[in-house]
């Protein structure tokens, strides 16, 4: 029998609200159907939640799960990363979904370099590592000109302040059509 996934997660659902705070703009990318990335990320952190909640109750995982916001309201990078330090988090997983020039397709998840001061940096990119294979095989399913884009060690939005990975997805590429009820995810993906 597998060992118990235990552990502290925290989920950052990138941007939100309608003013720029602390380094966070309130909305970056845009889909082709209109849904703001600042609502994709928040919904897709929901349903992250919620699927490790049943994982917990199905006695598989002992996992707390937070959010870093959980509405539409901004909060600046230094605020975001104090409530996974604060909750002494084993993990902060930053979620956004870029647009690029529409012709990119595909996902990439970032780690702090060892230059900007991270302590775990091989922790670090096992984890993105993970998390990228992970997400990049469920898309490929679905979009199958979707590209790997990799793991990198590149200065993100939050370069000056602890992170575990940063997730960015093109919004072609969003697994959602057949898997979930979301409604912003299906519009999302034109389902
Ligand atoms: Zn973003």
């Amino acid at each position: 029998m597998p060992a118990l996934a235990k552990g502290i997660v925290v989920l950052d659902p990138g941007h939100g609200g309608f003013d720029p705070v602390g380094g966070s703009s309130p909305n970056n990318a845009v889909s082709f159907s209109g849904v703001l990335e600042k609502a994709m990320t928040l919904e897709m952190s929901k349903l992250i939640r919620a699927a490790i909640e049943s994982s917990n109750q199905a006695g598989s995982a002992d996992i707390q799960v937070m959010l870093t916001r959980d509405s539409d309201v901004n909060l600046g990078l230094s605020a975001r990363a104090t409530v996974a330090k604060s909750n002494a988090a084993d993990i902060l997983l930053s979620l956004h979904f870029n647009g690029f020039d529409k012709q990119v397709r595909g996902t990439e998840t970032l780690v702090r370099p060892i230059a900007d001061g991270t302590v775990n940096h091989a922790d670090d990119r096992a984890f993105a590592q993970r998390i990228q294979k992970a997400v990049f095989e469920t898309i490929k399913g679905f979009d199958a000109g979707a590209n790997d884009r990799g793991v990198k060690d590149q200065n993100s939005a939050f370069s000056t302040t602890p992170f575990s990975a940063t997730l960015r997805t093109t919004p072609s590429a969003v697994p959602a059509c057949s898997r979930s009820s979301s409604s912003t995810l299906r519009r999302l993906t034109s389902c």
